[in-house]
C-alpha cells in the first residue's frame, strides 16, 4: 500500500495527466484492444514526455510498485496493463519529425503506425512497421516489427538508428552503435526489458505508391493455393512480400485469401510479376490494385476493431511440407468464430533473412514462413471453445513448426515460451537484464530473467 500523500505527490509531480480507480477515465485508460485481457492498475501515469517516464520509475522503484508500460495497448499477452502496480502509459507521446534530407525520421513511442506512416508518407517516406494502423510503433518495433516492406528493407528493428531509453536505475540514456552498443544490440528484439524507450530513430526509404490488394479463394481451394505459393514465391523478388489465410468475409463467404505487396519503383515490372497469382485459380475476387502505401496499410484496419477477445497462436515453420499444407487446409475455414484468422502463414524472404541470427537480440532469421492461428470472437461465452480450437489446430500442426516463436505474436504462454522466444540470443540478453535491470523491474513483458544481485534503490 502507498501512503495516499505519497501518491498524491508522485500524481501532482506529473506533467502528463494520471488516473487511480474511480476517476473519470480510469476505465478508458486501463482498456486494451484485447477483451480478454481486464487488469485494475493502482494508478496509470499518462506520460507527457521523457522526464515524466524517469519520474515514474523513481517511484515505482522507490516504493517497490510493479510496473507495466502501454506503447500502442496492442499486445495479445495484455502485457501492458497490471493488476494493482503503476501502468505507465506512452499514448499521449507523439512527437515526430521527419528528416527528409537524411530520410530519418525521430519518432516517440506513443505514436501508432498509422500516424507514423501519415507522418513519413507525406515525404514519400516509410519504413517497414506492421499492417494495422491502430497497433503501437514501440511495442511492435521492439518485439521485431513485420510488414508490406520487409522483404525489401527488413523488419522495423532493422531501420532502428538509436533510441532514447529510460533504465531501470531512471536514467535516460541515448543507444545507438556508437554510444551503449550493448543495449543498442538488446532493445532490438527483447520487448520492452531492458527500459523504456522514450523515442526512436529510424531509417526511412522511399515508398509508393504501390500495387496492393489481395485474391480470395473459397476457402475449398486451400490446398491447392497453398500449393501454388509454394512455387510462385520462388519465383518473387524482395519488393513483393507474401501473406495469406483462412477467414470470413463481411457477408460470410469463407476463403483463402491471398494478400500482397508490391513496393519497387516500375509498377509494370509489379503487374507482370503478380499476373500468375492473379491468373491463378482463378480467384472468386481479384482486389489487387495500384494504391497509396497508406492506403494499404489501412486495408486489414476493419478485420481487427479494439474490443474483440483474442488468442493467438504462433511459430514459424520448418518447412511448408504437402503434409503441413494438407493440415492447414483441414483447419481453413473451421474454426468456430467468423472473425478468426485462422491459419494465416507470413512468407519470409529478402531482407529479413540477410541479417545474421545475432546481429540484433531478434534471432528467427532463417524461416521461409511464419504461421499463425489468429482467433477473435465477440464474448467470453464463446471463450473455451474458440481457445480450445485454437490449440487443437496449433497442437497438429506442432510437428511442422520450429519451437520458437514471435514474441510479439504470442499470448501469456509462461517462462519457457518466452525463453524460446529469444532463441540461441538468451544467454546474451541475461548478460544484459543483470547490467540494465538486475532486479527485474521491468518484467511484464516475454521475460527475460537476471541472474545478478539486486539493484539499490536511488533514494529519491
Ligand atoms: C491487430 C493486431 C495486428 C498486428 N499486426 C502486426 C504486424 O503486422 N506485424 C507485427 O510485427 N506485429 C503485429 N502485431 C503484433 C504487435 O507487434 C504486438 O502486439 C506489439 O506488442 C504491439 O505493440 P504495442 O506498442 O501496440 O503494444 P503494447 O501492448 O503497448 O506493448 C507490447 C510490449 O512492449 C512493451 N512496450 C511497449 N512500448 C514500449 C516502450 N516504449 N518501451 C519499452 N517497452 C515497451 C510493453 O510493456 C509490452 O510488454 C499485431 C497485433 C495486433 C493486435
Amino acid at each position: 500500500m502507498i501512503p495516499a500523500t505519497v501518491l498524491d505527490n508522485f500524481r501532482s509531480s506529473l506533467r502528463g495527466q494520471s488516473f487511480c480507480p474511480g476517476d473519470p477515465g480510469y476505465d478508458a485508460a486501463r482498456t486494451i484492444p484485447n477483451a480478454m485481457i481486464s487488469r485494475r492498475p493502482a494508478v496509470i501515469a499518462r506520460c507527457a514526455g521523457p522526464a515524466d517516464v524517469i519520474t515514474c520509475v523513481r517511484f515505482a522503484r522507490d516504493y517497490d510498485v510493479l510496473v507495466s508500460v502501454r506503447g500502442g495497448g496492442h499486445s495479445v499477452a495484455g502485457k501492458s496493463v497490471c493488476d494493482g502496480g503503476l501502468m505507465i502509459d506512452l499514448s499521449a507521446m507523439k512527437g515526430i519529425r521527419v528528416d527528409p534530407a537524411k530520410r530519418t525520421v525521430r519518432a516517440e513511442a506513443g505514436l501508432k503506425l498509422g500516424e507514423f506512416d501519415r507522418e513519413t508518407q507525406a515525404f514519400g517516406l516509410a519504413t517497414t512497421l506492421g499492417v494495422v494502423p491502430g497497433t503501437g510503433i514501440s511495442g511492435l518495433t521492439l518485439g521485431g516489427g513485420f510488414g508490406n516492406l520487409m522483404g525489401k528493407y527488413g523488419l522495423a528493428l532493422d531501420n532502428v538508428i538509436g533510441v532514447d531509453i529510460v533504465t531501470a536505475d531512471g536514467q535516460l540514456l541515448t543507444a545507438n552503435a556508437a554510444e551503449n552498443p550493448d543495449l543498442f544490440w538488446g532493445v532490438r528484439g527483447s520487448s520492452g526489458n531492458l527500459g523504456i524507450v522514450t523515442s526512436l530513430e529510424y531509417r526511412l526509404h522511399e515508398v509508393g505508391p504501390v500495387l496492393g490488394g489481395a485474391v480470395f479463394h473459397p476457402v475449398a481451394k486451400t490446398r491447392d493455393v497453398l500449393h501454388f505459393c509454394r512455387e510462385y514465391v520462388e519465383t518473387i523478388p524482395d519488393e513483393l512480400i507474401l501473406q495469406g489465410g483462412a477467414f470470413s468475409l463481411p457477408d460470410g463467404t469463407q476463403v483463402f485469401g491471398v494478400g500482397v505487396c508490391y513496393c519497387g519503383s516500375s509498377l509494370s515490372e509489379g503487374e507482370k510479376l503478380l499476373k500468375p497469382l492473379r491468373d491463378f485459380g482463378p480467384p472468386m475476387a481479384d482486389m489487387i490494385q495500384k494504391m497509396s502505401y497508406v492506403q494499404l496499410q489501412g486495408m486489414f484496419e476493419p478485420f481487427f476493431p479494439n474490443g474483440r477477445y483474442t488468442y493467438v497462436k504462433s511459430n514459424f515453420m520448418k518447412t511448408l511440407s504437402d503434409d503441413a499444407i494438407a493440415t492447414i487446409a483441414e483447419f481453413a475455414g473451421k474454426s468456430p468464430s467468423p472473425t478468426s484468422f485462422a491459419p494465416f502463414f507470413e512468407h519470409w524472404h529478402g531482407a529479413v533473412r540477410r541479417v545474421g541470427v545475432s546481429d540484433t537480440a531478434f534471432p528467427h532469421r532463417n524461416h521461409d514462413y511464419n504461421l499463425i492461428v489468429w482467433s477473435t470472437w465477440e464474448g467470453p461465452a464463446d471463450s473455451e471453445k474458440n481457445i480450445t480450437w485454437t490449440r487443437q489446430c496449433w497442437d497438429t500442426l506442432r510437428p511442422y513448426l520450429v519451437e520458437g516463436s514471435y514474441v510479439n505474436y504470442v499470448s501469456d504462454e509462461g517462462d519457457a515460451f518466452a525463453r524460446a522466444a529469444y532463441g540461441p540470443n538468451y544467454d546474451r540478453l541475461v548478460v544484459l537484464k543483470n547490467k540494465y535491470d538486475p532486479t527485474n523491474f521491468f518484467r511484464m513483458n516475454h521475460n527475460i530473467q537476471p541472474t545478478a544481485a539486486p539493484l539499490l534503490k536511488t533514494g529519491t
